[in-house]
């Protein structure tokens, strides 16, 4: 092979490389702009550089994933398929006018496990065993509330910007793959998925607040989330606390601010159109 020969070969077989490269560079130049972002009902100012549609697709991405994984677990019909549907569809009628763009899909996966999530951008993921603590809809929706709120308020996209792994994250976005599998490990993490704490103490205290309102602009009493969160205590001194605890840390104070921020609540329920 002559000389030229090897060297068209190997920029052949370089391009590959070259095109990973040039993307994570298009993306980072083109796309990593922070932006200024107001949460919605506590108004606080955050900074994030994923846009909707980034997260939108993170987080489909990551539901798509879920749902292959679980298809034999997905629940589709009776009675609790009906209520999970019935409320997420009310909280999300909520949500929809603070994220207009989102696209909102819950999923009912039978799992022993009482727990649930909301990924970026509007995909729900309830666990059966969650329904027990939730007990009825206003109990549900005191969680879809809680949940849908950490999407609302980018709580996954600002976790990612403070943990410098926006261009990971936009990398993956982007259909390439994580630096590092650990890094890869990270993101999921930060979705929510599995056992790590993927949220701050302050954005869960803003996600019961923001939740407490959704719950009450949705029909809700918002009097039936302190009578939950009373059922997670109780439950919680158990030999075996709830996952969901473990993923949204409680303390002394959860019940106070509830209750603190009760009025606000109740003047949305009854004010509600
Ligand atoms: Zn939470």
């Amino acid at each position: 092979m002559s000389g030229l020969a090897k060297t068209v070969l190997g920029f052949l077989l370089g391009r590959p490389l070259v095109a990973i490269v040039l993307a994570a560079v298009v993306v980072g130049i083109l796309l990593l702009h922070s932006h200024r972002q107001k949460t919605p009902v506590t108004h606080r100012v955050e900074h994030v550089t994923l846009t909707d549609a980034q997260q939108m697709q993170l987080g489909a991405q990551e539901y798509a994933k879920t749902l292959r994984e679980d298809r034999a677990r997905i629940v589709a019909t009776g009675p609790q398929y009906a209520e999970v549907q019935r409320v997420a569809r009310r909280i999300e009628s909520v949500a929809r006018r603070d994220k207009p763009s989102f696209v909102w899909r819950v999923s009912l996966i039978r799992k022993n496990e009482a727990n649930a999530y909301c990924l970026p951008g509007g995909k729900i993921v309830v666990f059966t065993g969650i329904l027990p603590l939730t007990e009825n809809d206003a109990g549900l929706a005191t969680v879809l509330g809680h949940e849908v709120a950490h999407a609302t308020a980018e709580h996954v996209a600002e976790r990612i910007e403070r943990n410098h792994l926006t261009e990971v994250a936009a990398t993956i976005i982007a259909g390439g793959v994580a630096f590092t599998p650990a890094q890869f490990l990270r993101i999921e993490a930060l979705l929510g998925v599995g056992s790590a704490l993927p949220f701050s103490r302050s954005q869960e205290s803003e996600a019961d607040q923001i939740g407490l309102i959704y719950m009450a602009r949705a029909g809700y009493d918002p009097r039936q989330a302190l009578a939950f969160w009373k059922r997670m205590e109780r439950a919680s001194r158990g030999h075996e606390p709830p996952e969901f605890l473990s993923d949204h840390p409680s303390d002394a104070h959860r019940v106070e601010r509830i209750r603190g921020w009760l009025p606000e609540a109740e003047q949305a329920y009854s004010s509600r159109s």
